[in-house]
């Protein structure tokens, strides 16, 4: 799973990445167009259940989730008639699972806008509008070939036809994909054009030093227009977050706690993007480490086994089952068993958030 960080240029985004995979490789400079090559970055998702666990299980290792970053390079107006590096950058976008739109919402007569004012909201059309222009491109050149297809007896093409007749209707109303609701057959009839107003998206708005909580107006405006389409709004100031990242973690605590912060935001950011691709952790845990694994919500047993491993889910048997709440009622993973509180789950089991899990398979 990977999420790509969009927005015009120069509002931070470079910024906002390197901070987030503490990379030194992503360019930050103040000119327009200076990301070129996409870069990308792993980042760890916090999650303070790992260290809840391991109040009573002692592992070597501790091992949180991680999270995939591409740092696509701004898109500006016409990107989708190649525009800017326009063409090169949607194609990234295609490939990733979700969006992270960075919105400038900070001031500064030292740092360009490319558009001459800051303007979240218009910053925020402007990327969906090229999104949406690059869908309709894609479905144009799409349904001919679905046609022909179709024409020539093909079940799936008729539907595929179908599909981006629909989807374009929709577009066509000026909506994102992602409003339009589509049953699984639907989906995966279009899921190789890797729609993009299709995908789940997450604004970041890069705010001002002196305004960490958002309560400027441009983050109010950016919070009604993410409202409106049910997106979640994460208010980051990417430039004290690259700062913080760079400290060792004492002097860390001492920056945060003097800013008013009790986290870094990008902690806030990695969990509002999990949330946004529909992913969820379980965990294992064991005396070697304690670990959180990535599953989309909705996972079955032997699936969310396959994280692990292929031959897990091939071999599947079981999965015996706790939670937080039970460690916390019995102190061991043994007292829960003499408790007759480990479930045993089968192949059809929904996995949990935050589930305690031991897979049984035979290879
Ligand atoms: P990108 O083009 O979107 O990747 O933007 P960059 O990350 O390269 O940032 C562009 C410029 O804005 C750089 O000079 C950054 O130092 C500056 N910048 C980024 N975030 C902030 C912020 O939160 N506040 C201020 N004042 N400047 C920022």
């Amino acid at each position: 799973m990977e999420a790509g960080i969009v927005g015009l240029p120069n509002v931070g985004k470079s910024t906002l990445f390197n901070a987030l995979t503490s990379s030194q490789g992503a360019q930050s400079a103040n000119y327009p167009f200076c990301t070129i090559e996409p870069n990308e970055g792993i980042v760890s998702v916090p999650d303070g259940r790992l260290h809840e666990i391991t109040q009573y299980i002692k592992p070597k290792k501790v091992i949180p989730a991680i999270l995939k970053l591409v740092d696509i390079a701004g898109i500006v107006k016409g990107a989708s008639e190649g525009q800017g590096l326009g063409n090169k950058f949607l194609s990234h976008i295609r490939e990733v699972d979700a969006i992270i739109q960075v919105v400038r919402c900070f001031e500064d007569p030292d740092v360009i806008h490319v558009e001459g004012q800051v303007d979240p909201v218009a910053d925020m059309e402007t990327i969906e509008t090229e999104l949406m222009l690059s869908d309709i491109d894609t479905l144009e050149n799409a349904l001919p070939k679905a046609q022909r297809s179709a024409r020539g007896g093909d079940k799936e093409a008729k539907l595929r036809v179908s599909v981006i007749e629909t989807c374009m209707k929709h577009l066509a109303e000026d909506k994102p994909l992602r409003t339009l609701e589509l049953g699984e057959p639907e989906r995966k009839a279009i899921s190789s054009y890797g729609l993009m107003t299709a995908k789940p998206i997450l604004y970041i708005a890069n705010v001002d030093e002196n305004d960490l909580e958002g309560k400027c107006e441009h983050v109010q405006n950016v919070r009604v227009y993410a409202d409106q389409r049910g997106t979640d709004v994460v208010p980051v100031c990417a430039k004290l977050e690259a700062e913080i990242a760079e400290l060792d973690e004492e002097d860390r605590q001492e920056m945060l706690g003097s800013v008013g912060l009790s986290e870094p935001a990008l902690h806030q950011v990695a969990r509002a993007a999990y949330h946004t691709l529909g992913l969820q952790s379980y965990f294992t845990a064991g005396e070697q480490e304690v670990r959180a694994w990535t599953t989309p919500v909705g996972a079955t047993a032997p699936e969310a086994a396959g994280v692990i491993h292929s031959d897990m889910q091939r071999g599947f048997i079981r999965a015996e089952v706790y939670t937080l709440d039970d460690l916390h009622a019995h102190g061991s993973e043994k007292d829960i068993r003499d408790a007759g509180k480990l479930r045993i789950e089968g192949k059809s089991y929904t996995v949990q958030d935050g589930d305690i899990c031991h897979f049984r398979f035979s290879v």
